[in-house]
């Protein structure tokens, strides 16, 4: 079934995401949509929560703080952030659509699985609110070409909010790390595959402890054409319709045959 018509223009947004409160790629998000849309609203991590997935805080309180009007900060991940907004926040006025972004850097193929950007927009999908997850690539060291998002973004929604996608689906959007004038265009795709990488740093604390740094670095295929990586890296804007029912469909039938 698909999410009931809205128009961007008289739409109240509800933007969180997982770089905290204070990054730019929030700032940017929210300067973009306040020139798109009738409300916007933010409720995001105090900290940095990338890379925390979907996961869920149950054994502390959590504080709501008011930063400013319709700008709220969360001491808790993107998924907290989403469900207080939802439930506390925004519940006399639901929003319209949720936004969670614009990330800095790439959530690509498993990227996908472990991503707090991901995992707000997915919160969303659940709660039953159309949902898209925003981020823009970039080089490590390299400035981050905020510029290409900024460009896009409005555009990408437009499209993809007259398309009126299914309910549960979450749309992963990734901004290729090019000038905006060198976009090829927007496509939709399928997760590609980039696991993590073996580089891991070792080492000793100060107290003789050894320890291990999980690297950045990734072990990725950005060859096969139809997927986020080919697409992005080739320079298109990359959309990902992602499904939150997991089941592997080909897999219950070859299971049902051991478990008839
Ligand atoms: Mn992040």
């Amino acid at each position: 079934m698909a999410h009931e018509p809205f128009e961007l223009a008289d739409a109240r947004v509800l933007i969180c995401n997982d770089d905290g409160i204070n990054a730019p790629g929030l700032k940017h998000l929210e300067k973009i949509i306040r020139g798109l849309a009738g409300e916007v609203w933010v409720v995001a991590p105090e900290t940095e929560q990338s890379a925390a997935g979907h996961s869920l805080t149950m054994r502390r309180p959590l504080f709501v703080r008011r930063v400013s009007r319709r700008r709220f900060t969360v001491d808790g991940t993107p998924t907290d952030c989403v469900l207080l907004a939802i439930h506390q926040v925004m519940k006399a006025r639901p929003p319209h659509l949720v936004l969670s972004g614009i990330n800095r850097g790439a959530n690509l193929g498993e990227d996908a699985t472990y991503s707090g950007t991901v995992a707000a927009a997915m919160e969303g999908a659940l709660l039953g609110f159309p949902s898209v997850a925003l981020s823009q690539l970039y080089e490590d060291g390299a400035p981050v070409r905020w510029s290409t998002a900024e460009h896009w973004t409005g555009e990408v929604l437009r499209r993809l909010i007259s398309a009126r996608w299914p309910r549960g689906v979450v749309l992963n959007v990734n901004f290729p790390n090019v000038a905006s004038a060198a976009v090829t265009g927007i496509e939709v795709t399928r997760q590609g595959h980039r696991k993590i990488g073996g580089s891991m740093i070792e080492g000793v604390d100060p107290r003789g402890e050894p320890y291990f740094w999980i690297g950045g670095g990734r072990d990725e295929d950005r060859g096969r054409a139809g997927t986020d990586l080919e697409a992005v890296h080739r320079g298109a804007v990359s959309v990902t319709p992602l499904s939150l029912d997991l089941t592997h469909e080909p897999a219950v039938k070859t299971l049902k045959t051991v478990f008839p």
